[in-house]
């Protein structure tokens, strides 16, 4: 079963039937990450329409600002939520640097509330790579999807060495630094996302359907010496791995082990 583990199904407006449709005919297991509160509340009703759409509830560096100081609210989502994302620090992308401190503030919550309550993470790196990893380790938050990785490498062998779970998104297909990233990534730890459907509009101006994992997948089978077939297997065992046993997520475990490729 092809699997996208970082998508915002929120984003797609009148597209939205369409992609449902795409994701079911296709079986793509779908993680569908939250930008904030509304954007959560909004995956919630996404996700009743389709068992394969698992949504997450996270606050976005971006939105970090906005809730800074509604931590009890945030507490509640998260409750709710069988995992938690997107989440992260930017230190890139935003550059507003009185944003960072509410960043962190925010980030560090998530984290310790994916500690206290077994969720996995999936998370936003952009230019706080070193703080992100220093974080998880203090908390120990071992189940964690490091989503478009395009960090430093040592960075990188680090958090492998550590045991995240890297999603590779479309930018395999147009960048040397993603490539080699990709190939770093041991079989093991390897999951595919789309980012979708902004992921191909920042590269290309594309609307990102849901089909483009299939071109990630087949990307990274060229680049890994493999075949498509065997890189979705792999991954779909791989995230099998990650959400074994997690008392949140019995039902997608049931799905994925109902369509095992391999
Ligand atoms: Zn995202």
């Amino acid at each position: 079963m092809l699997i996208d583990a970082h998508v915002h199904l929120d984003k797609y407006a009148d597209l939205l039937d369409q992609v449902l449709q795409e994701i079911e005919q296709k079986r793509i297991f779908t993680v569908a990450t939250a930008m904030d509160i509304p954007s959560y509340l909004e995956l919630q009703k996404i996700g009743e329409r389709s068992e394969l759409v698992l949504p997450t509830f996270g606050v976005h560096p971006r939105r970090a600002a906005d809730y800074a100081d509604r931590l009890q609210e945030i507490g509640r989502c998260i409750e709710s939520s069988p995992a938690i994302g997107e989440i992260g620090l930017d230190f890139h992308w935003v550059k507003d640097t009185n944003t960072y401190p509410a960043q962190r503030k925010v980030l560090e919550y998530f984290i310790a509330a994916a500690r206290e309550q077994n969720k996995f993470v999936n998370l936003h790196t952009k230019g706080g790579e070193k703080e992100i990893l220093d974080l998880l380790e203090k908390y120990d938050v071992r189940r964690a999807i490091i989503h478009w990785y395009s960090g430093p490498m040592d960075i990188l062998r680090a958090m492998i060495q550590f045991g995240c779970y890297f999603t590779i998104g479309v930018e395999v297909l147009y960048s040397d630094y993603i490539k080699a990233i990709a190939k770093e990534i041991p079989d093991n730890l390897l999951l595919t996302e789309t980012d979708n459907p902004g992921g191909l509009k920042w590269l290309k101006n594309e609307i990102g359907m849901p089909t483009a994992i299939e071109t990630v997948v087949n990307a990274l089978a060229e680049l890994r010496q493999s075949t498509p077939e065997k890189i979705e297997s792999l991954v779909h065992l791989n995230f099998v791995r990650l959400i074994t046993n997690d008392p949140w997520l019995r039902e997608s475990c049931t799905i994925l082990a109902k369509s095992q490729t391999g």
